[in-house]
């Protein structure tokens, strides 16, 4: 088993669908990458989207591997 844990951005606006495409954190397991999006939501001074201004926001995301697939 592979998975990955990841933290990605998105935008916090509801009329905005804006999501950073590229991973911010890869964690080893999905509290890390949990606790790093906690910690990067806390930040002060938070970055805004390139697409409508709003603050960002920071999730935990697992990428489940299924080897059966591959
Ligand atoms: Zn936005």
């Amino acid at each position: 088993m592979s998975n990955k844990y990841k933290v990605r951005a998105y935008c916090s606006s509801r009329i905005c669908e804006y999501v950073h495409k590229e991973d911010v954190m890869v964690a080893i397991n999905y509290e890390t990458a949990y606790s790093l999006a906690q910690l990067y939501n806390d930040f002060p001074s938070k970055p805004s989207c390139p697409s409508c201004g709003e603050a960002i926001s920071f999730y935990a995301h697992a990428v489940i591997e299924e080897p059966w697939l591959t």
